[in-house]
């Protein structure tokens, strides 16, 4: 994995808040069990990401990819009183777990944790969502983000992780997640009711507000 890497990062990382003793328990057990273990958002992205709900205050956080439930609870950091986040995955495994770290938190009334696919589940939810954080399989993310932008309120957000895919966005010849990541910063780009910047942290962060227009 060749994230951006360069010595001001692990300065940037030494310069930045802790983490709470639950994510850092939950980094330790995925590093040690999990071989997939570079999908879990890691300690700076995950500051970064409670930072941004901690500017947002969201009511309505939707998630697209649960993991271990790493993000969820960063984002979960920044709620504003009585909200919510809503995660989808499709692993029932994986589910267990994050269930199991959240149930450890303050926060663990906050999750709602559903099991299925995510093009399925978000046609049915109907909340107006403050936040999205879209982070499950690539070739969908162009899909999630239209299955989503009419949830979404005005003014409201949504972020999409490894957008920069190690660099293979760069490379001539495109595999499937590199072709689809490409196609939706392309989109993205192109969408005249949103503005956007794709942030180059870690493995690059996607970040889009719907404009009031
Ligand atoms: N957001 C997490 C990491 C998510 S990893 C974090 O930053 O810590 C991507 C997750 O997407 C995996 O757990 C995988 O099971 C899930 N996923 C893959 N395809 C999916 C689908 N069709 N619907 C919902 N989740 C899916
Ligand atoms: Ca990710």
């Amino acid at each position: 994995m060749s994230y951006i890497d360069n010595p001001l990062t692990e300065y940037a990382e030494q310069h930045t808040s802790g983490e709470s003793e639950v994510l850092q328990e939950l980094r330790k057990e995925c590093y040690e069990h999990y071989e997939d273990s570079a999908m879990l958002s890691g300690f700076y992205q995950g500051r970064v990401l409670a930072m941004i709900s901690k500017m947002i205050r969201p009511r309505v956080v939707l998630e697209i990819g649960t993991y271990l439930g790493y993000s969820a609870l960063c984002f979960a950091e920044g709620l504003s009183e009585g909200g919510k986040i809503i995660t989808l995955d499709v692993n029932e495994e994986t589910n267990k777990v994050a269930r199991s770290f959240a149930a450890k938190t303050k926060y663990a009334g906050q999750i709602d944790f559903r099991l299925g696919p995510a093009t399925e589940i978000i046609p049915t939810l109907n909340e107006v969502i403050d936040l999205v954080f879209i982070d499950a399989d690539k070739p969908n993310y162009s899909n999630y983000y239209n299955l989503v932008f009419d949830k979404l309120r005005p003014d409201g957000f949504i972020i999409a992780d490894n957008v920069l895919w190690s660099g293979k966005v760069l490379e001539a010849e495109k595999d499937e997640n590199t072709q689809a990541l490409h196609d939706f910063s392309e989109m993205v780009l192109a969408d005249k009711r949103v503005s956007n910047v794709l942030l180059p942290i870690r493995d690059g962060l996607m970040v889009v507000t719907k404009d009031r227009g």
